[in-house]
């Protein structure tokens, strides 16, 4: 296996002074599938106070010393260099009471979550003991050793399993997944930093449909807001799914947008709460706002950034405003909410529209695509929408005599003016008009 110039000058220096030295982990099975590597971990014989030594004359960072890691550069590569070890108990679900340096690479090994993520290198052949390299080629994650005890030591590896499948679009191994199912409410145990990061990178991967519905119920011991959404059916003639199926399938058909798929994971979530029926069917009203305000309850408890909870909220509250709009219409809803978040919000409206029953699927995309290139094109025209770009400001008003709210009151209804063309942006006329 070809390692990076600056994994070999790692191993080399190890070698050289008498330690072993493997790329392992993430690496190892990104090489072997052929896909991009993020980082290179390498695993080590050296102790902490010998790599410090090994490393003397490398630029080395010390953060992660007391668990064994030593990020060393090389060849202009950060790479993190560990320790063999194997992590003691995790009584509180969260960090290992304490971590145990070993001297084999076969314990180091052992104490990995899967099969695929327990293999190491040299540059050599791959030390593969745990049958990786057949998991890969069945697309299967399953974890080393009994996956009871390896989930009740640590419970985040349920979602790190749902992860890889996702982002690798691979299935769980039977028995992991039988235990995955018996020991999920052990996610409770879990801090929610972890969980939030690894929800993040499942969302993301080819694989999301296949794993929010098969792993559902993991999904709703995190977020069990969702779970009423599960095999509701919507009564309608738009859809053909329930809204969790509905849910699950307009993320995995959505751009690979962060903000768009946890926007399209919440934005029904208050359908079941709100479900009224008539003659016509069934009916959501403003499971739309309501859905808003859930997300930020939602969100703010699994510690989300601010700019993921504040433009969901904006997303969900909005994923079903009408998209035959006029071009003063469309300029109104990007001076409210800005180019970034409409722009945002056609690609919620076509995840949206694609999950939707046929033919309504195709026509809601054709009237998402509409209304997306009208926001582009009012964009990308310069033409007026917000107050900043209105060619008179509140000096120009002070310098008339207008005061306080009255100036802010003048400048909205310039702007209005404009946006709806009934005149120029130019300073002349608009002051002329008051
Ligand atoms: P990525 O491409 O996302 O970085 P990765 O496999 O490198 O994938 P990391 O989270 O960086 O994943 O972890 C590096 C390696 O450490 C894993 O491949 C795995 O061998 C091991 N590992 C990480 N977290 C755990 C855990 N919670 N339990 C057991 N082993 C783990
Ligand atoms: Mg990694």
């Amino acid at each position: 296996m070809k390692l990076t110039s600056g994994t070999k000058t790692i191993i080399n220096a190890l070698n050289a002074h008498g330690y072993e030295g493997y790329a392992v982990g993430g690496f190892v099975r990104n090489v072997l599938l052929n896909i991009p590597v993020s980082d290179v971990d390498v695993t080590t014989s050296a102790t902490p106070d010998e790599m410090l030594e090994v490393f003397k004359d490398f630029k080395v960072y010390k953060t992660g010393l007391k668990h064994g890691t030593l990020t060393v550069s090389a060849c202009g590569e950060n790479i993190e260099v560990t320790t063999y070890r194997i992590d003691g108990g995790y009584q509180d679900g969260r960090h290992p009471d304490s971590v145990t340096f070993v001297t084999s690479l076969e314990e180091d090994l052992k104490r990995r979550d899967f099969t695929v993520n327990a293999m190491a290198t040299s540059g050599d052949e791959v030390i593969d003991l745990y049958g990786g390299q057949d998991d890969l080629k069945n697309k299967l994650i399953r974890a080393v050793g009994n996956p009871d005890v390896r989930f009740q030591e640590d419970a985040l590896r349920i979602l790190r399993a749902l992860r890889f499948a996702s982002v690798l679009g691979f299935e769980i191994e039977e028995q992991t997944a039988i235990s995955i199912e018996r020991n999920k409410h052990l996610l409770k145990n879990v801090s929610v930093e972890r969980i939030f990061q690894e929800l993040n990178k499942l969302l993301l991967g080819k694989g999301v449909e296949n794993v929010l519905l098969k792993y559902s119920s993991v999904i709703f011991e995190i977020i069990p807001e969702l779970k009423a959404c599960s095999g509701f059916l919507q009564n309608s003639v738009y859809h053909a799914y329930d809204v969790y199926t509905h849910t699950a399938k307009s993320v995995a058909y959505s751009s690979g947008d962060r903000i768009v798929r946890w926007a399209l994971l919440l934005h029904d979530i208050e359908k079941p709460s709100t479900y009224t029926q008539d003659e016509k069917g069934g009916h959501f009203y403003t499971h739309q706002a309501k859905g808003a305000e859930t997300s930020i309850k939602v969100l703010k408890r699994l510690k989300a950034d601010n700019k993921l909870i504040t433009t969901c909220y904006d997303l969900i509250k909005l994923h079903d405003i009408k998209t035959e709009i006029t071009r003063p219409e469309m300029k109104k809803l990007l001076c409210k909410y800005g180019y970034e978040t409409i722009d945002l919000l056609c690609k919620v409206k076509l995840g949206d529209a694609l999950s939707h029953a046929e033919p309504y699927a195709t026509l809601r995309k054709e009237t998402v695509e509409r209304f997306s290139a009208l926001a582009t094109s009012v964009e990308k025209s310069g033409e007026c929408y917000t107050l900043k770009m209105l060619n008179v400001n509140g000096n120009d008003l002070k310098a008339r005599g207008y005061k306080g709210e009255n100036i802010k009151e003048k400048l909205n209804f310039l702007l209005n003016e404009v946006i709806f063309e009934r005149v120029k942006n130019q300073k002349e006329e608009l002051l002329k008009l008051i």
